[in-house]
């Protein structure tokens, strides 16, 4: 524990902010989840955010950040793998913990609450009351819900389900465009703000672009989730070096990586916001 805080006052403030799909990127998840939900979830989902849309309430998760009564909650945004261990393994073994742990935790237990379930409902209030952490409206359940569309999110950007020896790329510096950027950080904000397109605009983009996989995509199951954001986390290392700069020697990434990439996180994006729907249209049925 006492090693983990010292590395995470070691990364320079901007790279902990750039740790998160950037606003836009959980706002295109989000807005890809609302307009796949049936009229009987709209209501519900409008119910619980009051005067708040859902793509707006979608960065909450990363607004508190900042508030020291959730720092409980920094953990629950990514998870780590660790070279000697199966997703399987991982998986067994925080559950043998009671707490939420990581991201993939984190999706069950706010699904749990907003299924009712009233131990899931409890250790969170408990945890919260603990803490002295301010809900969004008020709320156990808007704030589940907020956590939970968060999290479908990141839980798709290949970089959350990241390796520890870099933590999740934020170590590993790149050039983009000729900045020096952090290889997470790229992946989180820089590839989707470089399109310069609005969030309602690239949604469309992205739902054109990938409907014909909704159905499938519906009816995986969170490890699969999981096991696709693996696979293309490891096409990233693969191909990190494929160009580097000489000056620098680091990685250079420019129009050839957007190219390549651009439709990938297109479609983690549309995977989120369809599998977000799917669950909230069968808890709100
Ligand atoms: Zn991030
Ligand atoms: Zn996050």
């Amino acid at each position: 524990m006492k090693y983990l805080f010292l590395l995470i006052f070691m990364i320079p403030i901007h790279k902990v902010e750039s740790d998160r799909w950037g606003a836009n990127g959980h706002r295109i998840v989000a807005k890809i989840c609302y307009d796949n939900l049936t009229e009987q979830a709209k209501k519900q989902v409008d119910e619980l955010l009051g005067d708040h849309y859902l793509e707006q309430v979608s960065n909450w998760p990363d607004f508190i950040k900042s508030e020291k009564p959730w720092g409980f909650a920094s953990p629950w945004h990514y998870m780590t793998i660790s070279a000697d261990q199966t997703l399987e393994q991982t998986i067994e073994e925080s559950a043998k913990d009671p707490k939420i742990n990581n991201v993939f935790e984190g999706i069950e237990a706010m699904l749990a609450i907003l299924r009712d379930d009233p131990e899931a409902t409890q250790s969170f209030q408990a945890i919260v009351d603990k803490n002295k952490a301010k809900l969004l409206n008020g709320s156990i359940k808007a704030s589940a819900l907020a956590f939970l569309i968060h999290f479908i999110g990141d839980i798709h950007q290949p970089m959350h389900v990241g390796k520890n020896r870099d933590l999740g790329g934020n170590k590993i510096e790149v050039l983009y465009f000729s900045e020096r950027e952090n290889l997470h950080g790229i992946w989180d904000t820089d590839m989707i703000e470089r399109e310069k397109l609005s969030f309602t605009e690239f949604s469309a983009f992205v739902e054109k672009h990938v409907h014909s996989y909704k159905a499938e995509w519906e009816n995986d199951p969170i490890h699969e989730w999981v096991q696709e954001s693996i696979e293309l986390r490891e096409e990233i290392y693969n191909t990190l070096y494929d160009n580097t700069d000489r000056t620098t020697g680091l990685p250079s990434f420019s129009y050839n990586y957007q190219h390549d990439f651009l439709p990938k996180i297109e479609k983690r994006l549309g995977a989120a916001g369809y599998r977000a729907a799917a669950l909230l249209n069968e808890i709100y049925k």
